[in-house]
């Protein structure tokens, strides 16, 4: 009988124990489990922030390059600025800001329908604080009102106004130049600003065209030169803070200054 009591009392030690160590497992189990999800949390939370922060240091204009236009915004583009080319365009595309047609090597250029697009798309984001001097409306209101077209030229020296009538020539180099991703190059100081610049200036065209050779007499005529250089002055102080970084705004007004010295006759 001691025996059976003393073999009993074994067999419940036993499982006694092996009921512990299943505990004790489980206990871990659900530990490790609760301390991984904490770090992934973790991990997603410091991802987020990174991903936050980057947002507010990125300029308005850096976003909107680093970006693809929306298809509603496609959709009104090519109904108020149909574009047309001289060359076989590749299949359009966008991803990132950039058509991978276009971009399979470093070497490959820019996608020129995707740069109008997003000049366009900075044109309709630019809200400055004072009226403009040539118009009531804003540059893209404006815009849309002289333009019919956009034409991308493979063939021409220079882009031009307004051959077939309300239609701009742009310049295949100059939509294609890889530098049209930023809205001003660090390195070389061009970019989109200029790009944007020069398709206000040829859409003043439509009204006024050069009156003392390829430059103007004065910036009272409002002629294209002139529109250039208030539409850079605007740009450089008229706008918030927070489309453009220091550098972008004092190349803007310096290039626009450059303007008023070289291009009127009777600038002194
Ligand atoms: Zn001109």
């Amino acid at each position: 009988m001691n025996q059976i009591n003393k073999k009993m009392k074994i067999t419940v030690l036993v499982i006694s124990c092996i009921i512990f160590i299943i505990i004790g497992l489980i206990i871990s189990l659900i530990y490790n489990q609760n301390s991984q999800k904490t770090k992934i949390s973790l991990q997603t939370l410091n991802t987020t922030k990174t991903v936050i922060q980057n947002q507010q240091n990125q300029t308005v204009f850096d976003t909107i390059l680093s970006t693809c236009p929306t298809q509603s915004e496609i959709k009104e583009f090519n109904n108020y600025f149909p574009i047309t080319s001289d060359i076989p365009l590749k299949d359009y595309k966008c991803s990132n800001g950039l058509n991978p047609n276009y971009s399979e090597n470093d070497s490959d250029n820019l996608d020129p329908r995707l740069t109008i697009y997003n000049s366009l798309r900075i044109m309709k984001a630019m809200h400055f604080r004072e009226k403009l001097p040539w118009t009531e409306k804003n540059t893209y209101d404006w815009f849309k009102e002289k333009i019919k077209g956009i034409n991308i030229n493979s063939k021409t020296n220079i882009s031009f106004c307004c051959n077939p009538k309300q239609i701009i020539n742009l310049k295949l180099d100059v939509l294609q130049n890889k530098d049209k991703k930023e809205w001003v190059k660090r390195q070389t100081g061009t970019g989109m600003m200029h790009l944007l610049l020069l398709e206000i200036h040829e859409a003043r065209h439509i009204d006024i065209l050069h009156t003392c050779g390829y430059k103007d007499h004065n910036l009272n005529e409002m002629g294209a030169w002139a529109v250039q250089y208030y539409l850079g002055q605007y740009i450089a102080t008229e706008l918030p803070n927070n489309c453009q970084n220091q550098y972008e705004r004092d190349i803007t007004l310096s290039s626009s200054e450059e303007i008023k010295k070289t291009r009127f006759c009777d600038y002194n």
